[in-house]
């Protein structure tokens, strides 16, 4: 597959979902990718981008950044506390705030860099042990404990898991967010982003569909 695809795809589900153009943002999901595809894809003029690891993304994306104008990135991998502040600096949206810990730690560190990304809460809408996230019962308290903190929630994040009916999660995230006033819905991979649309996704991570699979080896 390739951007143009994966952006026209995009486009017919926002259009049967009965949603404006451009509701759903793509995200290009970076992590792993060798410089040369993640380049070829910035070429193309597309620049929002995901990664999953603080220390993987700085390592390429100031480059890029000076190459290209307007580049944003968003973190959608688990953070670690030491890692905050590195991430605060460098990313312009976290998708996996998920932990009283890790709350409190970017409140602080948006006070002392005196800038924010925008924030995502993951859910793990599948309380699945292995799996960051905060589970559902405890979702609405923890909004509002960031909240409370000052952080600037905009959305809620999801990763289904593998084995079951992604839309059943999709629908779940966005009737959390719904009663909680929030507008953003961060859900749907490669696999499933044209449902997460129709289910009202307003950013998509899509990685392989994109680049290509993931070479770990
Ligand atoms: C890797 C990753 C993706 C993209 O996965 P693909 O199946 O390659 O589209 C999306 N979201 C998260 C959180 C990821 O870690």
């Amino acid at each position: 597959m390739s951007l143009t695809e994966i952006t026209t795809r995009i486009l017919k589900a926002e259009e049967l979902a009965g949603r404006p153009k451009g509701s759903a943002q793509l995200i290009a999901v970076s992590k792993v990718q060798p410089n040369a595809r993640v380049e070829a894809v910035l070429e193309q003029g597309h620049r929002l981008f995901g990664e999953n690891k603080v220390q993987e993304a700085e390592g390429k994306w100031p480059d890029f950044k000076q190459q290209f104008e307007g580049v944003k990135i968003h973190l959608i991998g688990p953070l670690q506390t030491n890692k905050v502040k590195n991430a605060v600096a460098l990313f312009d949206a976290i998708h996996t705030v998920d932990r009283p810990k890790l709350a409190r730690k970017l409140a602080t560190e948006i006070q002392t860099q005196g800038k924010s990304p925008d924030m995502f809460i993951q859910v793990n809408t599948g309380e699945e042990p292995q799996k960051a996230g905060v589970i559902p019962a405890d979702a609405d308290a923890f909004i509002k404990e960031c909240r409370d903190l000052g952080l600037p929630i905009i959305g809620l994040m999801v990763i289904p898991p593998v084995d079951e009916e992604a839309s059943l999660h999709f629908a779940l995230l966005r009737k959390i967010a719904q009663r909680n006033g929030l507008d953003g819905l961060s859900m749907g991979m490669s696999s499933d982003f044209e449902r997460a649309v129709a289910l009202g996704a307003t950013h998509v991570r899509v990685g392989s569909a994109i680049f290509g699979a993931r070479d770990y080896g």
